[in-house]
């Protein structure tokens, strides 16, 4: 990867960041979404469906309730946006298994790109009536329950720093040695698109970052909520307000690395400027975000951990009560990682979200 890299830089010039992510996660041959499952203790990083099974009951179960909320609609999608190993929806509809007239209604589509971890999906959801599509584009038009965990911040950002003589894109070249290394693209004659006001107003040396393939997709979620109903939530470790700063960066073996020393090997991802991305959705009414751990403790996550801990060992009851702590705890994943929810305007506000 390295030696590709260096070789189009050379003949096309430094890359953007966007260019660089979108290389080292999606390159065909070596990208580290499509060469391996990144996943889990033997990849790169763990997430929170793989930490326990109660996290995509209750998701499962959100989106039910808004179903029913909706006035139980007879046709709609149940839509998963990068669902890694299928983890998420293979216990989401167990749990909806409490609910059969949705998941009757319901057609199941996962958005995935990467081939690996198709395959692992299709084998966890072998019992399941599921099908794939490569965008949300490829989807009828129908009410939609969307839910994506972890999705937004594995998605290309690109970042700009704000000089005294205007905007200039950060780019990455390569030293004499073909080594990567961080530059300055020239001077913009504007400012960035896509900018939320914080940003723009981001002080001299600033940097900031904008995630446009993320706002396109939550635009076209808004578009659909719009027009057929429906409801999304969109988990991820993130801020808001938005403001400028750094937040690129890479893990590999679940270590942080310098986000250009291993190319196609270490993961990289940013963190979600919820605010932006609210925004983006033009049009939905966006509801929150709240702490992960506020949404999960009101889907009632403390009541799903006993009854699970009535029927365990003492073992299995411990790995319960760390898993819970971990999915909760405002110093573990309760309160950086934040859940959004978009609806039509006039929908129900969703469960766990402040009326
Ligand atoms: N939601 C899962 C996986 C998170 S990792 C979990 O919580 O465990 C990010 C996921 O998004 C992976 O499945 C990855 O292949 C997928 N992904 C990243 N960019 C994508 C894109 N542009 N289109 C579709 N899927 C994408």
């Amino acid at each position: 990867m390295s030696r590709r890299l260096a070789g189009r830089i050379r003949s096309q010039g430094a890359l953007s960041v966007a260019e660089y992510m979108a290389a080292c996660l999606f390159d065909p041959a070596e990208g580290v979404y499509t060469r391996a499952d990144p996943l889990g203790r033997a990849g790169h990083f763990t997430t929170a469906p793989e930490i326990s099974q109660m996290f995509g009951e209750l998701l499962g179960l959100w989106a039910g309730a808004c179903w029913q909320e909706q006035g139980s609609p007879s046709r709609c999608l149940l839509v998963e946006l990068g669902p890694g190993r299928g983890t998420l929806m293979a216990d989401a509809l167990r749990a909806l298994a409490l609910l059969p007239s949705f998941l009757e209604a319901a057609e199941v589509v996962l958005v995935e790109a990467s081939p690996v971890l198709r395959a692992a999906q299709q084998r966890v959801l072998a019992g399941h009536e599921v099908r794939w599509a490569e965008t949300l584009d490829d989807l009828p038009e129908a009410p939609v329950f969307l839910l994506a965990n972890e999705f937004f911040d594995a998605l290309p950002i690109r970042q700009y720093v704000r000089t005294p003589e205007g905007w200039a894109e950060r780019r990455i070249g390569q030293d004499d040695q073909e080594r990567l290394q961080w530059g300055l693209g020239p001077r913009l004659p504007g400012s960035p698109p896509g900018l939320t006001p914080a940003k723009l107003a981001a002080p001299y040396g600033a940097l900031v970052e904008a995630c446009t393939a993320g706002e396109t997709i939550a635009g076209e979620i808004g578009r659909r909520l719009r027009g057929s109903g429906g409801a999304a939530l969109l988990i991820d470790y993130g801020y808001h307000p938005s403001a400028p700063g750094e937040t690129l960066q890479a893990l590999s073996g679940h270590r942080t690395v310098d986000p250009l020393a291993e190319p196609g090997t270490a993961d990289l991802t940013a963190h979600v400027d919820f605010e932006a991305l609210a925004a983006a959705a033009s049009g939905a009414v966006a509801h929150g975000p709240v702490g992960q751990g506020a949404l999960l403790q009101a889907l009632g996550i403390d009541a799903r951990a006993e009854a699970l801990k009535a029927k365990a060992t003492p073992q299995q009851a411990a790995d319960v009560e760390s898993a819970l702590a971990r999915l909760t705890a405002p110093d573990q994943m309760g309160r950086l990682f934040k859940a959004l929810a978009l609806t039509a305007e006039g929908a129900p506000v969703p469960p766990g979200f402040p009326v």
